[in-house]
This record gives structure tokens, C-alpha cells and sequence, in this order.
């Protein structure tokens, strides 16, 4: 991808450990490289098609001399985001950040932290069989909406299905959902997991009834095995109350493993004539 490089910003803040670090502040340097495509802008010729490094230098000085952190870690982490926030055509970054004057009682020439932070695209699948389940639904879309580091949030139509797993109890609505995130992984697990909270979920019985189910379907192209967060979420192939809601979303989007699209994997479930679905939005199927 095209880049808008920066080098050598210099900037007066007050980032340290120290009390003295903190009360008379020092020099720091920051070097960016920011990924974006420039090619409107280089054909247009129109700085409103691209991103201005102006801005973005101003607004970099903002965010390092507003706040004060014990660490440049802190304020690389903190800054990276606030770009990324601020211009949305930047799709990642590298943000390196010089402190040449850190205190270190050894002749030295430089210490930075040098961090890649950048937009991810990941879906999700919701689904309730408690209460108001179109609700609950609902709250889980408002929840990644209102959330400062996710954006273009977009949800599939409802479907109602019959219960998966050979538990008693009422038929589901499920859902899928398309957002791009700056959160890592980990980080989205946990905001899902606060939202089913808030939804007043408790795990009693496996596959048993949810007010509110969340679940991370897939992450750009990351596989991770950890039993804490499995990605892309396994068996999705057998689950045509995933794939369907999915299918609409994002229908040539390839599984990562078996490198089958969603609309391939709910053709061969359907083919296989297996699927728990019932309705969409209300009507049969
Ligand atoms: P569930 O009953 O489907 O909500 O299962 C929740 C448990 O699965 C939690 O302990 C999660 O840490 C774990 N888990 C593993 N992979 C995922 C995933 N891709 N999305 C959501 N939860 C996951």
C-alpha cells in the first residue's frame, strides 16, 4: 500500500517514570509511516483526497503534549489510536517514538518504542433464545457501534432457528455482524463477552438457553488455536444459522484453513440438506 512517511517530528512533553521527567519535560522525535492509498489524491491532485501531514503532525504534537505517561509505550499505543481515529483514510501505521534524552547514566545516542497499529475487519455471530431476543440482539449491535474503536458496524438480517446441540429449550435468533476494529483480538473477545454480560448471561448449561450469545466468527485471515479464542470459530461449516446471516455480509470471504468462501460452505450444507433455520425476519423459510 502507498505511504505518507514522516520523519523526525520534534515534540516538547513530558513522558517519563521520573517526577523530574514529568515537571520539565524533554525532546522527543516521532517517525510515522502512514498506509493509506494516495491514488485519488495523486490523480485529483486535491488535498481533501488525501491526508494532510500537516494535520496529522499537529494533531500528533496534541495527543503527546496533552497527556503525560510513565511510558512511551503509553503514549506511542495512545497516539497510534488518536491518528487512526482522526484520519479515517489511514488504514495502518507505524509510529516510532525517540525519547534521545531518556535518563540513562551511559553515553548513548537513542532509545524509541517503534509499534504497528492499524483497522482489522472481523465478524461476528449473535444470537439470543431468552426474553426479547430481537433485543438483546439489538444491544450486541449498539454495544460495537457505540464502541470508540470499532466503526462501519453492519448487521445481516434476523433468522430464526431451532435449538443446536440436543438441549430443551426455545428456538433462537441469530445474526451476523461485519465491523472494522482497531481492538486486537483479545481485546474484541472481551468487549463481546462484556456485552453478553450486560445482556444478564449466565453460562449454566452448555448449548443451554443465552439471552445473548457472541461469538468471533473471523479476524482478517488469523487462525488462533488457544482454547480461550478460537479463530476462525470452529464448526461454522455445520451451522446454517451462521453461514446464512454471514452469506450476506461478506458471501466471497474465504475461510482461512480450508479456503472455502461462506457462500461454498452454506451451498454444501445445503446440499448435505442439514440447517437449523426456520425464518428470516419473521417469515418462513
Ligand atoms: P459460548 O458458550 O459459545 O459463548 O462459549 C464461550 C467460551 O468460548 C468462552 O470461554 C470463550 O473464551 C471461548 N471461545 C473460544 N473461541 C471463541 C470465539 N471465537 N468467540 C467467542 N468465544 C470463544
Amino acid at each position: 500500500m502507498d505511504q505518507i512517511r514522516i520523519k523526525g517530528l520534534e515534540i516538547f512533553a513530558r513522558h517519563g517514570v521520573y517526577e523530574e521527567e514529568k515537571k520539565l519535560g524533554q525532546r522527543f522525535l516521532a517517525d510515522a509511516v502512514l498506509y493509506t492509498d494516495t491514488r485519488r489524491a495523486g490523480k485529483s491532485d486535491d488535498l481533501e483526497a488525501s491526508t494532510d501531514y500537516g494535520a496529522v503532525c499537529r494533531r500528533l504534537e496534541e495527543v503527546l503534549t496533552e497527556n503525560s505517561f510513565n511510558l512511551i509505550e503509553s503514549a506511542a499505543e495512545h497516539a497510534a489510536q488518536e491518528l487512526l481515529l482522526s484520519f479515517p483514510r489511514i488504514e495502518r501505521l507505524t509510529l516510532e517514538l525517540h525519547k534521545p534524552q531518556a535518563p540513562i547514566p551511559l553515553p548513548f545516542s537513542d532509545v524509541s518504542v517503534r509499534i504497528e497499529r492499524g483497522w482489522h475487519t472481523a465478524y461476528v455471530a449473535l444470537g439470543s433464545n431468552m426474553g426479547d431476543r430481537d433485543g438483546w440482539l439489538e444491544l450486541g449491535r449498539k454495544g460495537l457501534e457505540g464502541h470508540p474503536a470499532c466503526r462501519d458496524v453492519k448487521m445481516a438480517s434476523l433468522y430464526a432457528s431451532v435449538p443446536y446441540g440436543g438441549v430443551e429449550q426455545e428456538d433462537f435468533v441469530n445474526s451476523a455482524l461485519s465491523l472494522r476494529t482497531l481492538l486486537s483480538p483479545y481485546e474484541l473477545l472481551d468487549v463481546l463477552q462484556g456485552l453478553e454480560q450486560e445482556a444478564g448471561r449466565e453460562r449454566l448449561v452448555h448449548w443451554g438457553p443465552r439471552t445473548l450469545d457472541l461469538d468471533l466468527l473471523f479476524y482478517d485471515d488469523l487462525v488462533l488455536d488457544d482454547p480461550r479464542l478460537r479463530v476462525p470459530h470452529p464448526d461454522m461449516e455445520n451451522r446454517d444459522f451462521v453461514l446464512l446471516p454471514l452469506c450476506e455480509l461478506a458471501p466471497a470471504y474465504r475461510h482461512p484453513l480450508t479456503h472455502k468462501t461462506v457462500r461454498q460452505m452454506l451451498e454444501e450444507l445445503r446440499a448435505r440438506g442439514e440447517g437449523q433455520v426456520t425464518g428470516r425476519n419473521g417469515s418462513d423459510f
